[in-house]
């Protein structure tokens, strides 16, 4: 506690080094012409330090946190507020960044968030970022509508003892389908979501108030070896709410290879057709509203060139409100309400059959007795006066975990339960992403972020391969991830943004990670790619990208990894290539990135390796369930939503089964809530 309080602020002389930091990654540079006045603007200028002092000053970790005030004072020991100029100051950062591993990593988070802050923060006045100009970004193109909350969610008043038949940890893809699936079955149903609920009046289309309210930790937050970027949706209705809509069936081999292998029976056959048909169903999956934005053409375009697969991605969408402009945002919140997410289809539902919703209420423990589940129990949002903090608790004979990869383990571990594999197989869908520049502007930031697919490479060896993307348009995103060699450099690679496209490379990976427990009881991944076999899909994805681009027409190609070099057109692609694929796939390297983490808590026949058995019991609690991403035997391969939920689907049957509910039923009478101290 001490340290907190000693380390939590940057004291005088570490605002005015940071200051420096800031404008030496972001200089003032005269060049003529200069119509938007970006060349001549400094991170200062922008007011960037003072975000920048507001992250640092933020990291709940106190190692973390006092780790970079220290970096602060060796930067500043070095002289970079007496520096004669840009380059010894850029120097004077190399150096340091060069001195360890640990400095390194400290060295390039600031670089980080400098960019971050400087590209993707809006002036509170305006709502506009002064650096959007010269990407020719629009910003928000529209108000958040009046859009009533059309879920009615509880809000605990003080301490509250619920009784339930089934209380569902989380409100996202796979907590939402047995929420419905449950409640419709007569089936008394309290779902426990630690976020809050926003709606379309909520979606400002503005990147880092949408991590602010609606992503896990703020925003990307990176594992605890600084390897792979994380981001996950936390709000009620999950990552549905926040996510790219892109809709895949789960693959025939990886089908297979869960019935086979993990003993998941019916997964291969017409049994889980029956719940992926009904997830497409209520979700309205449709091919109709896929328009391609510029570098999704390149894409489409590459394909052809190269002979390559190629499809439209199909989407839970409806045609009827959807506008290709405001589904650019999609990731921040879709202000249309055209997305079909899991407020507006299952949660709907499970309301519409007497579930109760409560948001901002957060499970800290399942309860167990007598060797089965009886609970749980949780923090809700809600404060008294005197900031004390209400008591939830959820008595249940059956416990749904639900709360995604990263925090499902965390759960279990807590609570003393799930055995030896808890937090093991933490699989990532690791992604490298390339750049190509082209000869006109790409409008990159227009359409839905992932309309085209290219999957030649989903099935290269074993079921394991890689599929060929793109991203969401997001600006602070992309000012921290376009590689920093120096001032000059960034700023020039940023004028050139706008004729830009990014792809990423989606690995099926078949190593892991893990989720283990922090000192404060918090869920801390690791991940670092060391199978060889993700290794190679890893390069492969690399080159499929560059020679997309390369076929699609760039004329520029940059790998986004510290240290990439830079292919124009005329020079040697192979050798490009054969040295593109070297770099790194690590902290230092390719900056790899993941919006979807898995099989924390897998599913599978032996207690010892893995969570939870076919069905989606613990083995070693009855009746407590997983019913998340997180059950996942191995990686999907695919965008795992339309997978998560098939799978719940097909859980929440086995959960009815078990509790004797195998037929719709009533709505049940609203169920007895005593409030106390
Ligand atoms: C930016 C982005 C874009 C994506 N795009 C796509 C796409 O286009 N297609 C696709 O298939 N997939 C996509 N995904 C992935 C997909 O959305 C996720 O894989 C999916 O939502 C995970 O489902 P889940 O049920 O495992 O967890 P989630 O949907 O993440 O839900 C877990 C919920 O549990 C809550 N929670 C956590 N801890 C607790 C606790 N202790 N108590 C109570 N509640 C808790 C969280 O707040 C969260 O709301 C995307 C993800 C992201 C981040």
């Amino acid at each position: 506690m001490e340290q907190q309080e000693t380390t939590q602020a940057l004291g005088d002389a570490e605002r005015k080094v940071l200051a420096a930091v800031c404008d030496t990654v972001i200089p003032a540079i005269e060049r003529e012409p200069d119509p938007h006045g970006f060349w001549g603007r400094s991170a200062t200028d922008m007011g960037v330090q003072l975000g920048v002092q507001q992250l640092i000053e933020g990291i709940p970790d106190p190692v973390l946190r006092s780790g970079l005030v220290q970096l602060l004072d060796a930067i500043g020991a070095q002289g970079i507020l007496r520096a004669p100029s840009q380059e010894s100051r850029e120097q004077i950062l190399r150096n340091i960044g060069l001195s360890g591993p640990e400095a390194g990593a400290g060295v390039a988070a600031m670089i980080g968030m400098t960019l971050f802050i400087a590209y993707g923060a809006p002036d509170a006045q305006t709502g506009q970022n002064l650096n959007w100009e010269v990407l020719e970004y629009p910003g928000p193109i529209s108000p958040p509508p009046e859009a009533p909350k059309t879920l009615d969610v509880h809000r605990p008043a003080g301490d509250e003892e619920i009784e339930a038949d089934v209380c569902i940890v989380g409100s996202g893809a796979g907590g939402s389908v047995v929420a419905a699936t449950l409640a419709e079955r007569g089936l008394d149903v309290v779902v426990l979501e630690a976020a809050g609920y926003f709606n379309e009046s909520d979606f400002a289309q503005l990147e880092f108030k949408a991590y602010q309210e609606m992503y896990w930790r703020g925003g990307p937050t990176p594992t605890a070896d600084g390897n792979v970027s994380l981001v996950a949706g936390t709000t009620l209705g999950g990552g549905t709410t926040i996510n790219w809509t892109n809709c895949l069936r789960t693959k025939p081999w990886v089908r297979e290879q869960w019935a086979r292998e993990h003993g998941l029976e019916g997964l291969d056959g017409p049994d889980f057709d029956r719940h992926l048909d009904a997830v497409w169903q209520r979700l309205g999956v449709t091919d109709t509203c896929s328009d391609l934005n510029g570098p999704q053409q390149r894409m489409a375009e590459g394909c052809e060139a190269l002979g390559w697969s190629f499809a439209r991605i199909t989407r839970n969408v409806d045609p009827d409100s959807y506008d290709p402009k405001q589904a650019a945002y999609m990731g921040f919140g879709d202000q249309s309400g055209s997305k079909r997410s899991a407020d507006r289809t299952w949660l709907a539902d499970a309301q519409a059959h007497g579930a109760t919703l409560i948001a901002d209420c957060r499970a800290t423990k399942v309860v167990v007795e007598g060797g089965r589940a009886a609970g749980v129990e949780a923090v809700s949002g809600w404060q008294d006066p005197a900031g004390r903090t209400a008591r939830v608790t959820v008595r249940a004979p059956r416990v749904v975990v639900a709360a995604g990869s990263l925090e499902s383990p965390a759960l279990l571990l807590r609570s003393g339960i799930g055995g030896p594999a808890t937090g093991n197989h933490l699989r990532l869908h690791p992604c490298t992403a390339v750049f190509g520049i082209y000869g006109e502007d790409q409008r990159a930031w227009w359409g839905p972020p992932q309309a085209a697919l290219c999957d030649e490479f989903s099935n290269t060896d074993d079921g394991y391969g890689l599929l060929v993307e793109t991203a969401q348009y997001a600006p602070g995103l992309i000012g921290s991830a376009t590689p920093w060699i120096s001032g000059a450099d960034h700023k020039e690679r940023m004028t050139q943004f706008r004729f830009g496209g990014t792809f990423i490379g989606l690995t099926r990976d078949r190593g892991h990670g893990s989720v283990v427990l922090d000192a404060n009881g918090e869920g801390m991944p690791q991940y670092s790619v060391t199978d060889e076999l993700d290794l190679g899909n890893l390069r492969q994805g690399v080159e499929a990208q560059i020679r997309l681009h390369e076929a699609g027409g760039a004329h520029t190609i940059t790998p986004l990894a510290g240290g990439a070099p830079t292919w124009r057109r005329g020079d040697d692609l192979d050798a490009f290539i054969a040295g593109a694929v070297r770099i790194p796939y690590r902290v230092g390297g390719y900056r790899l990135f993941s919006a979807h983490q898995m099989g924390t808590c897998r599913m599978g026949p032996d207690p010892q390796t893995s969570v939870a058995d076919p069905r989606g019991e613990l083995h070693d609690t009855k009746g407590v369930w997983i019913a998340d991403a997180s059950a996942f035997p191995t990686s999907s391969g695919t965008n795992p939503m339309i997978t998560i939920m098939a799978l719940a689907r097909r859980t929440a049957d086995a959960i009815a089964e078990d509790a004797g509910a195998t037929a719709p039923a009533e709505r049940k009478a609203d169920r007895e809530v005593t409030v106390g101290n």
